[in-house]
């Protein structure tokens, strides 16, 4: 559905009566496309802190550096309009350091490029060292707020570096020389935020594992050779990931409910996708999806969804059980069974589908929200255990207002406020939660696991 508002606001008359009114004025996002691959303007690499982790003399240092050069913007020292900002601020451990955040990004952060991205890298609150753990829990203040204050379309993230303890030494404070702190397997965390695909992704924590990550054979098409089924993929997210899980390569099944079959076709012929017209929730399901795969899974995106809303007190049994059963439960099932009997390859990614309504709660959605918040508990419980026993990774996206059939629905005042109230001042497209997808599924994404991304533009719900 057309967001008229985001569309008056880019006129002359609408800028400026939107600006006397002091209404949001959202930035239209630049999104990903083959004529706009990358941000505009360079990358800006700055380092603050003086602990062990800072500088490119370090092993954190110089493993980033490479990583940075991997992205496709020019990386320097000074610019008068970088299109993107990495501060290094692994080396922040005390207080007093916080003020070299301060000193970095003050005098840079205002001629930051309309749709810009600031990253800040950080190491994991250690459970050993309160000033370390203050100093970089502080840091995801800081950039939750300066997510809702920087405006023009830009967006600002946290990315935690693994801490790499000394092998054999108990978790006891003691880092590797350099910080402890690596950059390796943040590569594809970096290509995704510091690129037009996060266009929507704002506020966001990310916390990397020390896992090596896979080599990628071909970056314009990372996933080839691997097959990706996508549950939900008629219409909405679900066919915008399987369009981008194909642009990326992958050989993809298409699955939906029988009752849709004509829709589900019509995708699949336009992204050359094998259509598989399945309920989710058919005790033979997770066999289907494995014949339907032959020679294994690379990629499962758990994307079918579905509401029955109604308060707690008016709602009936049947209302319950059908959203926990679709949401949830069947994802649990098929998961199950899907690793246990092998189908998800070694390699393989799990992605599952929650929403800020798991995180923040909704009014008249205690099903849904508690169905989405059950994903949430299984990707955190399963990502370890999965990458050891099975070398898979299984992480969520957690969507704010995204503009599909689902959000159309919802009455005209509330629809408006979930598009107004979020640091983007709109809503987000099925392609955003896609390209969140899509980076988890990368081969080089063995380091992110367990990890729940909101895509919402910063939503003020549950922030
Ligand atoms: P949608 O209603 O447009 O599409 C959902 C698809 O899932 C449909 O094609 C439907 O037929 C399919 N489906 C439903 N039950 C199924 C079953 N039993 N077996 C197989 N397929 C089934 O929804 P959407 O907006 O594209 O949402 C996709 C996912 O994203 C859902 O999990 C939803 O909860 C989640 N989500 C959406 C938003 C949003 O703003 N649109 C926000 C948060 C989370």
């Amino acid at each position: 559905m057309a967001d008229r508002y985001l569309h008056f606001t880019g006129t002359a008359p609408g800028r400026f009566l939107t600006r006397r009114l002091g209404l949001p004025q959202p930035a239209p996002l630049r999104r990903w496309s083959l004529d706009t691959p990358r941000l505009e303007g360079p990358l800006l690499h700055l380092t603050a802190g003086s602990g062990a982790g800072a500088g490119a003399d370090t092993e954190t240092g110089a493993g980033l550096a490479e990583v940075l050069a991997g992205v496709g913007l020019p990386v320097v020292g000074r610019a008068d309009r970088p299109g993107a900002i990495v501060l290094d601020a692994t080396g922040v451990t005390t207080a007093a350091g916080l003020g070299d955040v301060h000193a970095a990004l003050h005098p840079v952060v205002r001629s930051l490029a309309p749709g810009g991205r600031v990253v800040v890298l950080g190491t994991v609150p250690s459970p050993d060292d309160h000033h370390q753990a203050a100093a970089q829990q502080a840091l995801e203040g800081f950039v939750r707020s300066l997510g809702k204050e920087i405006g023009r379309g830009s967006t600002v993230q946290l990315v935690r570096l693994p801490d790499v303890r000394v092998p054999g030494v108990p978790a006891s404070g003691i880092r590797l020389p350099g910080g402890g702190a690596t950059a390796q397997g943040a590569a594809s965390t970096l290509r995704f935020l510091l690129s037009p695909r996060s266009a929507y992704v704002s506020g966001q924590v990310i916390e990397l594992t020390d896992a090596t990550p896979e080599p990628v054979t071909d970056p314009a098409a990372p996933l080839a050779g691997r097959t990706a089924l996508v549950t939900g993929a008629a219409r909405g997210i679900g066919a915008a990931v399987a369009s981008v899980l194909a642009r990326d390569g992958a050989r993809v099944v298409a699955l939906d409910v029988p009752g849709v079959r004509e829709d589900l076709e019509r995708t699949a012929a336009r992204l050359g996708a094998t259509p598989l017209p399945l309920d989710i929730t058919a005790p033979d399901a997770a066999d289907r999806i494995a014949a339907a795969a032959p020679d294994g899974l690379g990629v499962l995106v758990h994307n079918a969804g579905i509401t029955r809303d109604r308060r707690l007190a008016n709602m009936p049994a049947d209302r319950w059980t059908s959203v926990v059963d679709v949401n949830l439960d069947s994802v649990l099932r098929t998961t199950d069974e899907l690793l246990k009997g092998g189908a998800v390859t070694r390699g393989g990614r799990i992605v599952a589908t929650a929403s800020i309504a798991g995180i923040a709660g909704n009014n008249g959605q205690t099903n849904y929200a508690a169905s989405k918040a059950g994903i949430i508990g299984l990707v955190r419980s399963l990502g370890p255990r999965a990458a050891a026993d099975h070398g898979v990774t299984v992480n969520a996206v957690a969507p704010g207002f995204i503009e599909t059939k689902m959000t159309a629905a919802v009455p005209f005042f509330i629809r408006e406020a979930g598009r107004r109230m979020n640091s983007l001042s709109q809503g987000g497209l099925p392609v955003d939660v896609a390209e969140a997808v899509a980076w988890f599924a990368q081969p080089d994404s063995t380091a992110v696991n367990g990890q729940v991304l909101r895509v919402c533009g910063q939503s003020l719900l549950g922030a």
